[in-house]
């Protein structure tokens, strides 16, 4: 199981530009519509799911 994007629902690849929100919802940037206030952190699905591990310790 992989992570999808929470405005398209199409499966994130490592070189997509992910935006994170508030609550920890990956969109993809060109999908993102909500506030910029609300945006935890920017980056390539790659490097945010190294960052922010849960995302993947929670599929195994
Ligand atoms: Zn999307």
């Amino acid at each position: 199981m992989e992570i999808h994007c929470g405005n398209c629902r199409e499966e994130l690849d490592n070189e997509d530009i992910i935006i994170m929100n508030w609550i920890n919802t990956l969109t993809h940037f060109t999908c993102y519509e909500q506030d910029t206030d609300l945006i935890k952190d920017i980056g390539s699905y790659g490097v945010i799911k190294n960052k922010y591990p849960f995302y993947t310790d929670s599929l195994k």
